[in-house]
């Protein structure tokens, strides 16, 4: 719809340039450069399909075409260090602000970047991910992230108390972390509506570096010492990152800004 209003202009400008060629010079030059911006307008708007080709395109020519050794391994297997939960939310992509490349890091995404408990009748999508992960895979460290001005931390610290419920999957989702949200509300009475939902952006990680535990085979590695937990904190705000390790709380013990 935008493209095609676009076009329209352009074209209305064009012809009022052909017509009026008295027009003064003065309004016949910021036509003329009006015209011009809209056509670069017009020009940058993107179509989806082309943007998946171009960047298919991209990724081959100067990332897979220019690492065949790397390529090459990883067409017969992969042995990631981490597993990395992080949110859907599009401006959080770990492979983006922590640099992974393809074979580093194993992946969940989702509302809030949650681990939900061990639980084999609800939530098995994350359960298989996190069994192949640690069994299979033997990572070596599993990374949650939470983030700043996340949608789904808020949503749960919006949810009414009296139970009633707006959505058919997000609620119950991130209801997860609900111990997150009662631990901030009583220990940060003083903060505003924004400031706690920063605060219970951190402790929903730390209620899911918990919930890991609840897995056995999570469990078994950690006491093997084989797997470590860490939790972080992605702020696009200041662009800064923190991590932590569960034995630590909120504290952070690497603070990247
Ligand atoms: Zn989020």
């Amino acid at each position: 719809m935008a493209h095609d209003l676009c076009d329209n202009a352009i074209e209305g400008l064009k012809q009022l340039l052909s017509e009026k060629s008295d027009l003064e010079a003065v309004a016949y030059t910021k036509i003329k450069q009006l015209t011009l911006d809209l056509e670069a307008d017009s020009a940058k708007e993107v179509i989806p399909i082309e943007k998946i080709k171009n960047g298919f395109t991209h990724f081959k020519t100067e990332k897979y075409d220019k690492n065949p050794d790397l390529f090459g391994e990883l067409s017969k297997g992969q042995s990631p260090k981490f597993m990395v939960f992080s949110c859907s939310d599009s401006r959080v992509c770990p492979s983006h602000i922590l640099d992974f490349q393809p074979g580093e890091a194993f992946m969940v995404r989702n509302i809030a970047s949650m681990v939900p408990p061990y639980d084999k009748t609800k939530y098995s999508g994350v359960g298989a991910a996190i069994e192949y992960a640690v069994l299979h895979l033997k990572v070596e460290y599993i990374l949650v992230i939470g983030h700043s001005c996340c949608g789904g931390i808020k949503g749960l610290m919006s949810i009414p108390d009296d139970g009633t419920t707006s959505s058919d999957f997000i609620e119950d989702w991130v209801k997860i972390c609900s111990t997150a949200k009662s631990k901030v509300q009583a220990e940060f009475k003083d903060l505003n509506f924004a400031e706690q939902c920063t605060k219970c952006e951190m402790e929903a990680v730390n209620v899911s570096l918990g919930n890991l535990l609840s897995y056995p085979f999570v469990k078994a590695a950690v006491m093997n010492k084989t797997l470590s937990l860490k939790g972080g904190y992605y702020d696009f705000v200041k662009c800064s990152f923190d991590t932590w390790s569960l034995d630590y709380g909120v504290s952070p013990s690497l603070t990247v800004k």
